[in-house]
């Protein structure tokens, strides 16, 4: 496991994304919306640096990439809180596709939001599959896996406080989630 981004890193990029988000909304009041489960760690983090008069909520999405219904999103709403009229805010660990945030920013204008920005803790380098882009964006990255600070790889890793590129030899699609050289928790 490679470190691409260390505990200080992490700090001083989510600390830029909330003085932007503070600067845009000058003290309005905000609705901001976490995607489950990825952004969970980012979440606590931004909310906590945020001086204006919030309201959170969580939102869920789920892809099914890589499996039959590839492409595919499912979205649960059931814990999401009213947004009618409102200025929400949605925060998401990584754009990569980007279709995930494109998905979910639509959803919330349904339900009648006033407004729907997003807020990502990473944007992969690559060719996104919509013509959208984050309005905050805290790190690009090059386009390969990354895990830890809230990502996961098959549901481990969320709690690793650093961000990690995982090595060829750590993704093997026969160890359910356990990698080959047995280290679930690796020292950076
Ligand atoms: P998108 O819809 O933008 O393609 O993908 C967004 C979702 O895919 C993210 O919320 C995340 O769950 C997952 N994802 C995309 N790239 C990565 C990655 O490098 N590592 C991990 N752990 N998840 C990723
Ligand atoms: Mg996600």
């Amino acid at each position: 496991m490679k470190v691409l981004l260390n505990e200080t890193d992490l700090h001083a990029g989510v600390s830029r994304l909330a003085s932007q988000i503070d600067d845009h909304y000058q003290g309005q009041p905000l609705t901001v919306v976490a995607v489950m489960t990825g952004s969970v760690v980012l979440f606590a983090d931004l909310i906590r640096m945020l001086s204006l008069p919030l309201r959170v909520g969580v939102i869920q999405a789920s892809s099914y990439r890589g499996q039959a219904k590839a492409g595919e999103l499912s979205v649960d709403t059931q814990m999401l809180l009213d947004v009618r009229n409102r200025d929400v805010l949605l925060v998401d660990d990584i754009f990569d596709t980007g279709r995930t945030v494109a998905k979910l920013m639509e959803v919330i204008a349904v339900q009648g939001a006033r407004s729907v920005a997003s807020a990502v803790l990473l944007r992969k380098c690559r060719a996104h599959d919509v013509a959208l882009r984050p309005d905050f964006t805290a790190f690009e990255i090059p386009d390969e896996f990354v895990v830890g600070y809230g990502l996961d790889y098959r549901d481990q890793y969320r709690n690793l406080p650093f961000l990690a590129v995982l090595e060829p030899h750590e993704i093997d699609a026969n160890t359910d989630g356990v990698p080959a050289n047995g280290a679930i928790y690796p020292k950076p």
